[in-house]
């Protein structure tokens, strides 16, 4: 084979890129080539954010590409005939790609194979879905049966990243759409390999890597406490192998065993995405219902004002609506804030779990459908694994916790700012003197709790008993 394709998809990176080694193998030329899907980009699940990210990403390859004599071709349109015209044009043979596991993914790469030789890798996960499966052939549904079985398969060494490549061969001559022009929108994020591989390397490695405190900062809100991979894993910026074998070795050399526990917590964090990744693979239905069929009989509420109240961050919980901002000015949102939010729209407002699914795809930097989903699902109490649905958070309880002098409240919310910390967490309950003297008078400055959350509880509880009664 002379000619082959390189069909970029969720993976922009050169090293560690088991469908580009697999092209140059098979292949003197290869031809990288990243197709504009009209279906994804104007799909109701995209965002702003998360393609600009991308477009830096597409920008950073580009430039990476250059310096090995090659270039990036940007096509539009429906893969099977964009891949059909380009083998064509170019006269490749075949086209290379990394396996994708989301039911679009799926039911497109089957089109693409009727339409040209496709080539499906590995590299989005450690382990392919069909590879982590009960004694039964069947698909885990629980985690840490599943945790087991994943840690219990052949894990990757340092020896089993692939290198960058130091060429694609000869230049394939062939017209390509231009990229639209950077912005400077995502501060928190720039993109491409380069930048993920110094996250990894920084929260790995060096003299006090942040892996170590891990245990104890996770759940901190406020502080520099995770690694900041998500949207880098998301569109394969580092590899999901890479970034294991630094867990593996940051377990290894932990010198005690707070730090040793870390590394191994942050290693579970890293297998609940492929968790997710395989319950979306095994079970494709979850990404329009709910996993336990009981929990599609919930009778939502249907009130768009107060979803719009949760999406703007005025819920009247501060800790909620930091978390709402940070969420739609800067792309990204922490995981325990994440929960606190999720559980607010679920069980507080009892709106349907679908509704914040689709809110958060359409502004995360990170957004995946398959974590995405399993995330909101387990916070619903309707998915796989998920926290049993009388389990509710304490919008206030979690903000004392997490973040117990409203740092994290303050940095996100202006009109909190004077709130003396004794309020932070419950601003309404501020004489009217202290609200006028802290500019934040209640209702004016500041909305009042949109709910009252011992009563939504109970709500709640009877709407979810009510769905499986009979069960
Ligand atoms: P770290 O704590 O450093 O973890 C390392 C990596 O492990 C992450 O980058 C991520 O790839 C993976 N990971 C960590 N926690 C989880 C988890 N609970 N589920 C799956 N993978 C995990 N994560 C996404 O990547 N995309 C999403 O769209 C997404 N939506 C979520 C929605 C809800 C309602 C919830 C509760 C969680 C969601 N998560 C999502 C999981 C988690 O919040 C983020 O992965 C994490 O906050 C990213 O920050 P980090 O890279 O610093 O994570």
């Amino acid at each position: 084979m002379n000619r082959a394709i390189w069909w970029i998809r969720r993976d922009l990176r050169l090293a560690d890129n088991q469908a580009l080694h697999a092209a140059l193998d098979h292949a003197d030329h290869v031809l990288p080539v990243f197709i504009l899907d009209p279906r994804l980009l104007n799909s109701d699940y995209c965002g702003d954010k998360r393609v600009t990210f991308l477009f830096d990403g597409l920008r950073r390859m580009d430039a990476d590409l250059r310096q090995i004599g090659s270039s990036l071709k940007i096509r539009k349109g429906y893969p099977p005939d964009i891949l059909a015209r380009l083998a064509d044009e170019s006269g490749a043979t075949a086209v290379f790609a990394e396996e994708d596991f989301s039911p679009y993914a799926r039911r497109r790469d089957e089109q693409v194979a009727k339409a040209v030789p496709l080539h499906l890798y590995g590299g989005l996960t450690v382990h392919h879905p069909d590879m982590v499966l009960k004694q039964d052939g069947e698909p885990y549904t629980v985690f840490t049966p599943f945790s087991k079985s994943w840690r219990s398969l052949p894990l990757p060494v340092d020896a089993d990243l692939l290198p960058s490549p130091t060429s694609l061969g000869r230049e394939i001559e062939l017209p390509s759409l231009p990229l639209p022009a950077a912005s400077d929108e995502l501060a928190l994020f720039s993109a491409g390999e380069e930048e993920g591989l110094r996250r990894l390397r920084h929260f790995t490695t060096g003299a006090n890597p942040v892996v170590y405190l891990y245990g104890k900062r996770r759940n901190q809100p406020h502080v520099e406490g995770t690694s900041g991979l998500s949207p880098y894993l998301r569109f394969g910026m580092v590899s999901m192998r890479q970034v294991v074998v630094k867990a593996l070795a940051a377990v290894k050399q932990a010198e005690d065993e707070g730090g040793r526990e870390s590394a191994n917590t942050w290693l579970n964090e890293l297998i609940w995405r492929e968790f997710f990744l395989s319950i979306l693979y095994h079970y494709p239905r979850v990404r329009q219902r709910s996993f336990r069929p009981q929990y599609e009989q919930i009778e939502w509420r249907d009130d768009k004002q107060a979803f719009e109240a949760w999406c703007r961050g005025r819920t009247g919980y501060p800790m909620v609506d930091a978390a709402m901002r940070q969420l739609s000015e800067s792309g990204w949102m922490h995981n325990r804030c994440r929960m606190v939010t999720a559980s607010f729209l679920v069980k507080d407002l009892l709106i349907n779990w679908r509704w914040g699914e689709r809110w958060f795809m359409q502004q995360l930097v990170d957004g995946d459908p398959a974590a995405n989903n399993g995330g909101w699902q387990w916070t619903a109490g309707t998915g796989t694994d998920a926290a049993p649905y009388f389990r509710i958070f304490n919008p206030v309880l979690q903000s004392k916790k997490f973040d117990p002098n409203g740092e994290y409240i303050r940095r996100w919310l202006p009109e909190l700012t004077s709130v003396p910390e004794s309020y932070i967490h419950e601003p309404w309950k501020m004489p009217a003197d202290i609200q006028r003297q802290s500019n934040c008078v209640i209702d004016v400055d500041y909305p009042a709790p949109m709910v009252d959350h011992r009563a939504a509880r109970e709500r709640t509880m009877a709407a979810y008993q009510l769905s499986t009664r009979g069960d």
